[in-house]
């Protein structure tokens, strides 16, 4: 017998039909013996709709109203599927985030879990029950308001459920069948992995595979969890996600696990910075000043004549007009030319243990980039990873050429999008 804690997102319980086959999985794990505990999402698109709703009463809703109201969302999935598994004859009980012990620290919105004190959900298991969380959401330590873990916070709740309950796995079920080696969606050769590293698995994830949840992977790495994620419409066999490929495991070949695709990114260029000592410190001190996160960077080697740089970094879409209002504010401090900003740009990476030991992936990667007609913008990379920026209308091209460079093409196609509506 073993302690199992199931996340359900939301595709997989987006009507009552769902409600009841997720049910019926569930009911089969405990009458296999399992202790059960259960992280649920909202239902469908549930959060984008009260998000719809809170802006179409007010252009900037209040964090803590806002965290009040896309709660309701995982409260009304708890309750239905506690419900639905009392009607297969077993108990179940439901319990929100904060009943459950999930203490969060107080930025609403994108709160981090500080602790977890599951001493009602150990009591309702060990009496037998099947206990349901409501996933995303926390309660703060200092204000004792209710807080949310950020979008796709449920994830992190069941890892973090997990820890704290020394669970022996953490299945997370989706609508497709594991990780797959680019997302399916656009690359249909995609292939699904039978395992990758944590370390793979936060780079992806940092990379822009919406597979899981980046805090959730942090975590599971932390309390080295195993997580398993697969598909709640098919009983095949998902994604390890674990600290090492297996020995012997064909995937520990692969010098590349996965291609991450990404247009969530727009880019700033500074144009005509002076190269003086500093210059550099003072922009991006201010960027951090007013919480922007920044991704990649590049600064060219000055125009000897002038003595002037182009700098230039990505960061999400929706920060763009904030950091060019701070940039403006500095401007005449620092004495450049102009701001220019573009939200046409996509972020291609490669991700893979196996590069550490192999060179000329860069070569790889570059040549089919050039075969596909793929002009490169910005290179970052890391020890696993190699990113680029490209023209966002070039994006999906890069990716199948990426993936069919590597020998990553699966045979047939293999990927299934069983639900969702992507939103
Ligand atoms: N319902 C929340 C969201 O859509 C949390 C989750 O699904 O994990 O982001
Ligand atoms: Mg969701």
């Amino acid at each position: 017998m073993g302690l199992i804690v199931q996340k359900y997102g939301g595709s997989s319980v987006a009507d009552a039909e769902g409600m009841k086959r997720v049910a019926a999985r569930i009911v089969a794990t405990k009458k296999a013996g399992h202790q059960v505990v259960v992280v649920v999402s909202a239902m469908g698109d549930t959060t984008d709709e009260l998000i719809d709703l809170a802006n179409a009463v007010t252009p900037i809703p209040q964090g803590r109203e806002l965290d009040m109201l896309l709660t309701a969302g995982e409260r009304i999935s708890m309750a239905l599927l506690a419900m639905a598994i009392n009607n297969l004859g077993f108990e179940a009980l439901s319990f929100t985030g904060s009943q459950a012990g999930v203490i969060t620290d107080s930025v609403h919105g994108k709160a981090r879990i500080i602790d977890v004190t599951p001493g009602r959900i150990r009591e309702a298991i060990d009496a037998g029950s099947i206990a349901i969380v409501a996933g995303f959401q926390g309660i703060s330590q200092d204000t004792k308001d209710i807080t949310t873990l950020g979008r796709g916070g449920s994830d992190t709740t069941a890892v973090a459920l997990a820890a704290a309950l020394d669970a022996d796995v953490c299945e997370i079920y989706t609508d497709v069948d594991g990780v797959f080696s680019a997302d399916p969606r656009a690359v249909p050769a995609a292939r699904k992995l039978k395992t990758v590293t944590y370390e793979e698995m936060l780079e992806l994830a940092a990379a822009g595979a919406k597979v899981l949840h980046l805090r959730c992977v942090e975590y599971a790495r932390r309390f080295n969890l195993p997580i398993h994620v697969r598909s709640s419409f098919s009983p095949n066999e998902g994604t390890w996600v674990v600290e090492n490929h297996p020995e012997g495991d064909t995937m520990e070949q692969a010098i590349i696990s996965g291609v991450a695709h990404d247009k969530s990114e727009a880019k700033i260029t500074i144009v005509g910075v002076p190269d003086r000592t500093g210059v550099a410190a003072r922009i991006f001190q201010s960027i951090a000043d007013n919480d922007i996160n920044i991704d990649m960077i590049v600064q060219n080697v000055s125009a000897a004549a002038t003595g002037l740089t182009d700098i230039s970094f990505t960061l999400p879409k929706s920060e763009g007009q904030k950091a060019t209002q701070v940039l403006q504010r500095i401007q005449g401090e620092i004495g450049f030319a102009s701001i220019l900003f573009d939200d046409t740009i996509g972020k291609l990476s490669l991700v893979g243990a196996g590069m550490r030991s192999h060179p000329g992936v860069t070569a790889t990667f570059f040549a089919a980039m050039a075969d596909a007609g793929v002009n490169i913008e910005m290179i970052s990379t890391s020890e696993i990873r190699i990113s680029i920026i490209v023209r966002e209308a070039d994006l999906e091209r890069g990716a199948k050429a990426a993936h069919t460079a590597f020998g990553l093409d699966a045979d047939q196609i293999e990927a299934v999008v069983y639900g969702g509506t992507g939103r």
